[in-house]
C-alpha cells in the first residue's frame, strides 16, 4: 500500500469504484472514462509502480492479474475476443502510477496499433 497511490487508495475501499472482481491478489473495478463498452483496470493488490519495475519477487502478480483477466472477460460476455493494454512510463502514456491491465472489449476494435 502506497498512501500516495490512486489505485492503492481504490484497493483499500478509501477511494469509491465500481467493482467487478476481486481475489487475495487482483482487484479490477470499471474504469472512470470507458473507451468501449466493456473498459476494466485490472490491478495487482500489491503496490508495482509500472510494468518496468516487475522482477522475479513480484511477477506472480502479473500471472494472477492474466488469470483474473480470463475470468472477467467470461463473466463480461467477451467470448468473441478483447484487449488487454498496459501503457508503461511517460512515453507509454502512463497516468496512473500503480501497474493496471486495460480489459477492453464489448465492440470489435478497430483502432490497432500493433
Ligand atoms: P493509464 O492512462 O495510466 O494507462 O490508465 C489510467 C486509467 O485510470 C485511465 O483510463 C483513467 O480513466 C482511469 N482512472 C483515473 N482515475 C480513476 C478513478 O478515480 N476511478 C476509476 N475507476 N478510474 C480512474
Ligand atoms: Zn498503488
Amino acid at each position: 500500500m502506497n498512501e500516495n497511490c490512486l489505485f492503492c487508495k481504490i484497493i483499500s475501499g478509501a477511494i469509491p469504484s465500481s467493482k467487478v472482481y476481486e481475489d487475495e491478489c487482483v482487484y479490477a473495478f470499471r474504469d472512470i472514462n470507458p473507451q468501449a463498452p466493456v473498459h476494466v483496470l485490472v490491478v495487482p493488490k500489491a503496490h508495482i509502480s509500472s510494468a518496468a519495475d516487475v522482477n522475479a519477487e513480484n511477477s506472480v502478480y502479473v500471472a494472477k492479474c492474466f488469470e483474473a483477466i480470463a475470468k472477467i472477460a467470461a463473466a463480461e460476455g467477451l467470448g468473441n475476443g478483447y484487449r488487454v493494454v498496459n501503457n508503461c512510463g511517460e512515453d507509454g502514456g502512463q497516468t496512473v502510477m500503480h501497474l493496471h491491465f486495460h480489459l477492453i472489449g464489448g465492440v470489435k476494435l478497430s483502432e490497432k496499433i500493433i
